[in-house]
């Protein structure tokens, strides 16, 4: 087996993103997954990539904002290479507004999202009648519209960046555990890798979703409301998520719970209620003990043969921050430059080492 320059443990969205990031600046990148890609958390069926509030305003959430902002050109390039269209869409996200209280906290967003996305985004609360299918009971008669907010096939994101690795000479091996021989090593192995690393590093929390057949006009925006997303995409699909839960026993069921989800979200737009469910689907999502991300040099092992490296913890918003997490580390990485957030790097968590 030839050396790589870097092997990248983990073939979901942290693992892909990262390796492709390497990729295209000349690395020689192996990645290595255990199962098969998209057997964790980003093999699902929602792709929300919709900002945190933006106040009050932090260092993750800027973060957060950045990544989304470079989505376009950063998949453009992807399916460019690989010619496989992963199905994003930058059409908005609606947010209800229930009464009076509601409508002053969506004004404050809106002036906060004026302040603070700087005139890239915007925030703004329009009439229901021009909402759009997905729009929510609206007893004020308005919602809040937020233009950052993206979606993107999660199933098919994954099959562009491992076309586009492909295309441009990465070794990708799935069913497999060894590195192999590389100068370094990225962790990228989700929540199985927090768990090996101990609750110091972060847990799994898991989600179910699912998909109904449902075509909607074109652009029509998402929903989103505090436990729910509705997210229509591109292939007449609609994406109904997401139920969060600490404790469970099987990782990949679905139950009642999810039965629940689906009738709230009719209730939220009845439009959905004959559409047949045609996909249900869990997974466990890794969140860092931090609530960040983990990104950065593992502690002692930051530099040259054997340097390790960790790209954990997306918990919710993996595909949004992706782009920007997956170019930070190959910066690190290749050039020994770290532009990421302290509160990041697996020091700052103690005990966040790899498996
Ligand atoms: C129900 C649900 C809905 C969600 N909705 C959204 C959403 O709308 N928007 C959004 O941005 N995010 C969403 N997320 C979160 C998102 O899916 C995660 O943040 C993201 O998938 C995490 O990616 P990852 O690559 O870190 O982990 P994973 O996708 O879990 O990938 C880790 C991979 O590593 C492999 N692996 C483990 N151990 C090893 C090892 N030792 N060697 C090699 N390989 C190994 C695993 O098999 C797995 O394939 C959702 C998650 C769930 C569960």
């Amino acid at each position: 087996m030839a050396t790589a320059d870097v092997a990248v443990m983990g073939g979901g969205i942290m693992g892909l993103a990262v390796a492709w990031a390497l990729c295209r600046r000349g690395a020689r990148v192996r990645v290595v997954e255990a199962r098969r890609i998209g057997a964790g958390a980003s093999g699902g069926v929602v792709g929300a990539l919709v900002p945190h509030r933006p106040d009050p305003w932090d260092g993750f959430k800027a973060f957060q904002f950045e990544s989304l902002m470079m989505a376009e050109g950063w998949w453009q390039a992807v399916t460019a290479a690989g010619g496989v269209d992963p199905g994003l869409a930058r059409d908005g996200c609606l947010h209800p507004i229930a009464d009076a209280g509601a409508l002053s906290r969506a004004e404050a967003r809106v002036a906060a999202a004026a302040d603070l996305w700087q005139g890239r985004a915007a925030c703004a609360i329009i009439p229901a009648a021009d909402a759009g299918a997905l729009c929510p009971s609206a007893p004020l008669g308005v919602v809040l519209r937020d233009d950052a907010a993206a979606r993107i096939d999660p199933r098919r994101a994954l099959a562009a960046l491992a076309a586009a690795l492909r295309a441009r000479g990465a070794e990708i091996r799935e069913g497999a555990r060894d590195p192999g021989p590389a100068g370094a090593v990225i962790h990228a192995t989700g929540a199985e890798g927090l768990a090996a690393a101990g609750p110091l590093a972060g847990r799994g929390v898991k989600g179910q979703a699912l998909r109904l057949a449902l075509v909607l006009p074109a652009g029509t925006a998402q929903l989103h409301a505090p436990g729910l997303h509705v997210v229509p995409h591109a292939d007449g699909t609609v994406a109904v998520g997401s139920t969060s839960e600490d404790a469970f026993e099987a990782p990949d069921t679905t139950d009642a719970r999810l039965d629940a989800l689906l009738e709230r979200a009719v209730a939220f737009c009845p439009v959905l209620g004959d559409a047949p469910v045609i996909d249900r689907w869990a997974g466990v999502r890794p969140r860092a003990a931090s609530g960040r991300l983990l990104l950065g040099a593992l502690p002692g092992r930051g530099a040259g043969r054997g340097a390790g490296y960790v790209a954990n913890g997306g918990f919710r918003i993996g595909f949004g921050i992706a782009p920007l997490a997956a170019e930070r580390l190959a910066d690190l990485v290749l050039t020994g430059r770290a532009d990421i957030p302290l509160d990041f790097l697996p020091n700052s968590s103690p005990g966040a080492g790899a498996p």
